[in-house]
């Protein structure tokens, strides 16, 4: 069983998926159609830190080359990206 952040024990950052959550198969349908606003990146700013992917309840945050990037597919909107990033990369936006 892959450990869950929910779990109440201390894990290492090899533990946790470096994929998406839809890239490592748990979501399987695009389901973000109800989102209002949306996250955007800014990547001069980004120092891919992670703290955006750890926090994501969705899993849908990657970091690759030390910058960030979002599945729009299964990105609800919550806001929670944008509010644990320090360096303030994320800024949520309204969807178009
Ligand atoms: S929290 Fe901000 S700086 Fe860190 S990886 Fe995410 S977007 Fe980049
Ligand atoms: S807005 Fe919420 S669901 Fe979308 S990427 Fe940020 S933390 Fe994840």
């Amino acid at each position: 069983m892959r450990p869950s952040l929910r779990e109440k024990r201390a894990f290492g950052i090899s533990e946790v998926p470096v994929n998406t959550s839809f890239e490592a198969g748990y979501l399987v349908s695009v389901n973000s159609g109800w989102r209002s606003i949306r996250p955007v990146i800014d990547s001069q700013r980004c120092i891919g830190c992670q703290q955006c992917y750890l926090y994501c309840p969705d899993g849908v945050i990657s970091v690759t080359d030390g910058k960030a990037d979002i599945d729009y597919d299964f990105c609800k909107g919550c806001g929670i990206c944008a509010k644990i990033c320090r360096p303030g990369a994320i800024r949520m936006e309204a969807e178009r």
